[in-house]
């Protein structure tokens, strides 16, 4: 792994967010005052909550991203948000292919590079999301399948300044189970070299962040896994106290 890679430790919050958890965000831009931290930090809620956020983080190197972008920038899409809203909005990120999105959603490959395309376009940093599920792990597919989709969602233009991969396997996410630092380092080692062939001289620069039951008591070791180059955290951005926790694994 490079040295010059910079970490990102992102919250994905899910279908979770009020007026009341303000006061979550606001506490971590507090804590952040005392803690030096050598990741870039990243909040991404519910689209409704994102420019109060960014409002709540204000001074701080707290940045808030979308959790999905719809691959037009405007139109009949009753429901949708597209990329441009978000960077309207104050994002600067946004999550792509979510295993929830693609499962519930039935977002295909192709989808998902269509709204990472969007997210180049509208200004913002595209965390695309890959992963097995379990049976395709214990079918010994994982390597296989992270190569298909890496093939089929990273859309042409992606660098490693517009872009994020992010390495989930389906069934470690809120489950409470994480991959094994060696599956993880598998997996990322495989991906850095499918991104290198995809993505050429920016393969090796671009940052491939772990998913799945991050915490404060696994984060250390799962983020010293070869080719880890920070989180993507779903339960345990909820809570400041939880999420510095993790931030503190690249003190
Ligand atoms: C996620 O939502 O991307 C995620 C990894 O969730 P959790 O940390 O809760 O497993």
């Amino acid at each position: 792994m490079p040295q010059t890679i910079k970490p990102l430790v992102a919250g994905n919050w899910k279908m979770n967010g009020s007026t009341a958890m303000l006061k979550e965000p606001r506490l971590l831009a507090a804590m952040m005052r005392d803690v030096k931290t050598k990741c870039d930090i990243l909040v991404c809620p519910p689209a409704i909550l994102t420019r109060r956020i960014k409002g709540v983080v204000k001074g701080s190197k707290i940045k808030v991203g979308g959790q999905d972008c719809h691959a037009a920038a405007s139109g009949a899409h009753t429901g949708d948000i597209s990329a441009e809203m978000l960077q309207d909005a104050g994002a600067t990120y946004v999550i792509v292919g979510h295993s929830e999105r693609r499962t519930n959603h039935k977002e295909s490959d192709a989808t998902v590079a269509a709204k990472a395309k969007a997210a180049h376009r509208a200004g913002l940093i595209a965390i695309i999301c890959i992963g097995e599920t379990l049976e395709q792990r214990k079918g010994g597919q994982t390597l296989a399948v992270l190569s298909e989709q890496l093939k089929g969602s990273i859309p042409e233009g992606s660098n490693a300044a517009n872009t994020v991969i992010a390495y989930e396997p389906v069934w470690a996410i809120g489950t409470g189970l994480t991959a094994s630092t060696a599956e993880v380092a598998e997996a990322h080692t495989h991906v850095r070299n499918d991104i290198s062939k995809i993505m050429g001289e920016e393969g090796p620069k671009t940052r491939i962040l772990y998913g799945g039951s991050v915490k404060p008591s696994n984060a250390v070791e799962l983020m010293g896994a070869a080719n880890v180059n920070g989180a993507l955290v779903g339960g345990a951005s909820l809570k400041a106290a939880d999420f510095i926790g993790i931030i503190k694994a690249y003190m």
